[in-house]
C-alpha cells in the first residue's frame, strides 16, 4: 500500500465528466493519481517478478458510487502506460463507503487480477456472483473451479474414470471433460456452507456441481452462460434473475436433497453418461461414488454397494485419486484490454 491522494475535484465533477457516459471520470482520477504518486516512489518496486510489469493496482475512493458501469462506478480496467519503465498493466477502483468492506474490492481484484468475469445467473456461490454484496465484511470465496483453475486447490480429472467411491474434504475439485469438446465439461467439489470463507452460505453444505462452457466469454444470459450451477433440485430458479436470491437449501447435492445427477446432457444434447449417487451426509467430509460411461455394468454395481467400501476405480485413476491434479489448470484466460464492472 502506498499513501493516500487528495483529488483535484469533487466527486461529482469526476461522476459527471463527459456527461457521465462511460469511465471517462474514473479515467481522468486513475491519470491524475499514477502522475501523483510518479514523483514519489518508484514503479520498479512494484515488479516483482522482474518482468517490467507491474501486474495490478488497487486503488480505493471515498464516497459512494452514483451509477453503474460510468463515472466512478467500481470496475476494472487496463492501464497501459510506462511509468519508471514499468508497464503498468491492469487497476481496480472500489469506492469506500462509510466503513470499509471487502466484498467490492475482492470482486474487482478477482477481476484485475485472473480475468474472471461477472457471473450472473449463479447466485452467491462466489465472489464474482453476488456472493460479495451479500456478504460484504465477510466476502464467499472465489467459486473453486476458479480456485482449482489457479491450482490453489487439487484438481481430480475424473473424465475416464469408470467407477469410484469418493470421501472428499472441501479442498478438492473434480471434473469430468467432454471428449468432443475441449471447452465443456462438470466440475464439482464440496462446499461446506458455513464455515471460513463460506460461513455467509450457513447451512448448506453438499456437492456443488457446476456446467462449464469456456466458448462463452461469461454469463451474459441464461442460454450464455460459463459456468452454470446445476440445482440439486433439478430446478432452474438461478437463471430467473441476474442477480440470483432464491436460497441454497436445494442447491447442493447431499445425503438430505437425497439428490444425485444422472447422465445430465452435453450442450448438443448427447448424454454425458456421468453419474453421481449415492451422495453422504454433509460433515468434515462427503462421500459419493461416480460412474463415467465406460462401465457396462456400472447400474447394477452401483445398487449392491454400500459407501466408501466399495472402491473398483479404472486403472486410469491409479493408486491415488490426485495423480492427475495439475499444477495450474489455467482453463480462464486473462484479456489485459477488457474493462469489467
Ligand atoms: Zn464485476
Amino acid at each position: 500500500m502506498f499513501g493516500y491522494y487528495r483529488a483535484k475535484h469533487t466527486k461529482a465533477w469526476y461522476e459527471d465528466l463527459n456527461s457521465g457516459i462511460n469511465y471517462v471520470g474514473s479515467d481522468s482520477l486513475l491519470n491524475e493519481v499514477l502522475t501523483f504518486f510518479d514523483d514519489s516512489l518508484d514503479y520498479c518496486h512494484y515488479d516483482f517478478e522482474g518482468d517490467s510489469y507491474a501486474d495490478a493496482i488497487n486503488i480505493v475512493y471515498v464516497g459512494t458510487p452514483k451509477a453503474w458501469a460510468k463515472g466512478l462506478w467500481p470496475h476494472a480496467g487496463h492501464v497501459g502506460q510506462v511509468k519508471d519503465s514499468i508497464l503498468l498493466v491492469r487497476y481496480e477502483m472500489t469506492n469506500l463507503a462509510s466503513t470499509f468492506s471487502l466484498g467490492t474490492f475482492v470482486h474487482e481484484s478477482g477481476h484485475m487480477i485472473f480475468g474472471w468475469p461477472d457471473l450472473y445467473y449463479f447466485g452467491d456461490y462466489c465472489a464474482m456472483g453476488s456472493g460479495t454484496a451479500n456478504s460484504p465484511k465477510a466476502p464467499v470465496s472465489p467459486n473453486d473451479f476458479f480456485r482449482a483453475d489457479q491450482g490453489w486447490i487439487p484438481l481430480n480429472d475424473v473424465s475416464s474414470t469408470i467407477f469410484s467411491a469418493e470421501t472428499t474434504n472441501s479442498s478438492n475439485g473434480y471434473i469430468f471433460k467432454n471428449p468432443s469438446n475441449s471447452d465443456e465439461g462438470y466440475f464439482w467439489s464440496y462446499v461446506k456452507g458455513g464455515w471460513k470463507r463460506w460461513s455467509y452460505l450457513s447451512g448448506s453444505m453438499g456437492l456443488l456441481v457446476f456446467h462449464y462452457n469456456l466458448a462463452e466469454q461469461g454469463n451474459s444470459s441464461p442460454e450464455h452462460l460459463r459456468l452454470r450451477v446445476i440445482e440439486a433440485d433439478g430446478g432452474n430458479e438461478l437463471l430467473a434473475s441476474m442477480v440470483p436470491e432464491p436460497g441454497h437449501a436445494y442447491d447442493l447435492f447431499n445425503e438430505y436433497t437425497q439428490s444425485t445427477l444422472i447422465n445430465p446432457l452435453w450442450y448438443d444434447n448427447t448424454e454425458s453418461g456421468l453419474r453421481i449417487t449415492q451422495i453422504g451426509n454433509p460433515a468434515g467430509t462427503i462421500t459419493f461414488t461416480m460412474e463415467g460411461p465406460g462401465s457396462s455394468s456400472s447400474s447394477t454395481t452401483i445398487s449392491s454397494s454400500s459407501g466408501t467400501t466399495m472402491i473398483l476405480k479404472n486403472e486410469a485413476m491409479g493408486a491415488s485419486n490426485f495423480d492427475h491434479r495439475s499444477e495450474r489448470f489455467d482453463l480462464l484466460g486473462r484479456n489485459n484490454q477488457q474493462r469489467q464492472d
